[in-house]
């Protein structure tokens, strides 16, 4: 695309957002190109592209308030036992629908997706001495369940441009101990499935999917989380269809998803023998009489933030600078918890990360950077290798190799570059999208102000 076009669609674009937007008072060229913008930076004291909050989240319709004063009135508190594996209450509806919104033959609900990574792990056959393949880039949930098995995760680096696991990567860290990979769908963007399970199949793993951010999210037309041996959900706060804290495991195997049941029920089957060792990871009524409201409005609203994040993105094709997480070959559907994108600073002046945020704060857009932690070097990780378990059960060359492979240099580019717009914000407007394009236009624009942060 040539750059006068790529102005154009930015003259015409920042025209039609409106007097809000204070970005519009560009110097037109002769040929209708936008120069260069003196404007100020609002966290200098100029003025905020955006002040509106965004769109609320969680939202407490009257439907889920009726819902949870039903449950609360019906003196039936905690998981219904003893009716199968569902039972009659509000959690056993819950399974129901999940999976036939997913389009897996079993769901079972607990108290988290950490729980549900856990009790995935566990019940694949995860145990002290085996290796699990994970990736850096995830939420810190997604290691911790490998190590509660007593398992070593052993960090597989991302691909700088979808920030998924590498599935290149996968091969030469398997040795006779990977007993399993645990993809994450991180932003809920699907990972690439098929070379992913290409892999695993090859080495015979087994394949617990992290889906926490991925709820309808698709690869070739095929739902996240229904891949593997076992797919893991969160309805956290924060999450695309939430209840404060709750989880789910996805799957189709009849025998697995039962040795779920019983781990996540103090080590009880359906038919209420004690079959194994088990904790209490129930999810109880009231998460789920939140939850099954929401049955009736996240395919619009995953619709909603896929059309918005379609959208910004072509807007932010004409920032230099501004790279959106890519979408690989085989991307259908996303969830958009999050929606990520790199600043390379090269073209803003070599302003650190830290700066632009400022910047981008100051213009009244809200972010994270959680997602981007550099999981792999953090001292939980090295506490764990000390551990008398990790020690009794990894010999002392192995845990000194595995600390010696520990890098993941693509995914420290990312730490350094990435930043997440959250997934509420594309539930909003067509015209917050704009501003959030606009933002980022003005902070390009005005980059020799960034120094100043
Ligand atoms: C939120 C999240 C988790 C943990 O989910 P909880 O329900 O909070 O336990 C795990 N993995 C990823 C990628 C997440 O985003």
């Amino acid at each position: 695309m040539s750059g006068q076009n790529v102005s154009r669609r930015r003259f015409i674009s920042e025209a039609s957002a409106g007097a809000a937007v204070a970005v519009t008072a560009g110097v037109v060229g002769a040929c209708g190109d936008v120069v260069k913008k003196a404007d100020k930076l609002a966290a200098l004291g100029g003025t905020p592209v955006r002040t509106e909050p965004y769109p609320k989240w969680p939202q407490p319709t009257t439907a889920i308030e009726e819902s949870l004063v039903s449950t609360f009135r019906s003196g039936s508190w905690g998981r219904r036992l003893g009716e199968g594996r569902h039972g009659v209450g509000q959690v056993g509806l819950f399974e129901k629908r999940f999976a036939e919104l997913i389009g897996t033959k079993h769901c079972l609900a607990t108290g988290s997706c950490t729980q549900a990574l856990h009790t995935a792990l566990h019940s694949v056959g995860v145990g002290a001495g085996d290796e699990v393949l994970v990736t850096p880039c995830t939420y810190i949930a997604s290691i911790q369940a490998v190590l509660l098995c007593d398992a070593l995760p052993v960090f597989v680096d991302v691909d700088i441009d979808t920030f998924q696991m590498d599935p290149d990567k996968i091969e030469p860290l398997v040795n006779e101990n990977t007993r399993a990979v645990e993809p994450v769908h991180i932003g809920g963007l699907p990972c690439d499935m098929g070379r992913i399970m290409a892999v695993a199949d090859k080495h015979d793993l087994k394949v617990v999917e992290d889906a926490a951010q991925a709820h309808l999210a698709e690869f070739k037309g095929k739902k996240c989380g229904t891949f593997g041996d076992l797919g893991c959900f969160s309805f956290q706060t924060s999450k695309v269809i939430a209840c404060g804290e709750g989880g789910a495991i996805v799957g189709n195997d009849e025998e697995v998803m039962e040795k779920c049941y019983a781990f996540h029920n103090i080590g009880m089957g359906t038919t209420r023998g004690s079959v194994g060792i088990g904790t209490k990871y129930r999810m109880n009524e009231f998460e789920a009489a939140v939850l099954n409201p929401q049955f009736a409005t996240l395919p619009e609203q995953t619709q909603t933030r896929n059309e918005n994040a379609a959208y910004l993105a072509r807007r932010l094709e004409e920032i230099p600078g501004i790279a959106p997480q890519k979408l690989h070959d085989g991307f259908t559907k996303g969830a958009y918890y999050i929606y990520g994108f790199r600043y390379q600073k090269e073209h803003f002046n070599d302003a650190p990360k830290e700066k632009f945020l400022r910047a981008l704060r100051g213009e009244g857009l809200r972010f994270t950077t959680m997602y981007f932690d550099q999981l792999n070097t953090q001292p939980f990780i090295e506490n764990a290798l000390n551990s008398r378990t990790f020690q009794k059960v990894f010999s002392t060359e192995r845990l000194n190799r595995y600390r010696e492979q520990n890098h993941c240099p693509s995914n420290d580019q990312l730490h350094a570059e990435g930043v997440w717009l959250p997934q509420y914000a594309f539930l909003g407007s067509k015209k917050l999208m704009d501003e959030i394009a606009d933002a980022m236009v003005k902070i390009h624009d005005n980059r020799d102000q960034l120094a100043k942060l």
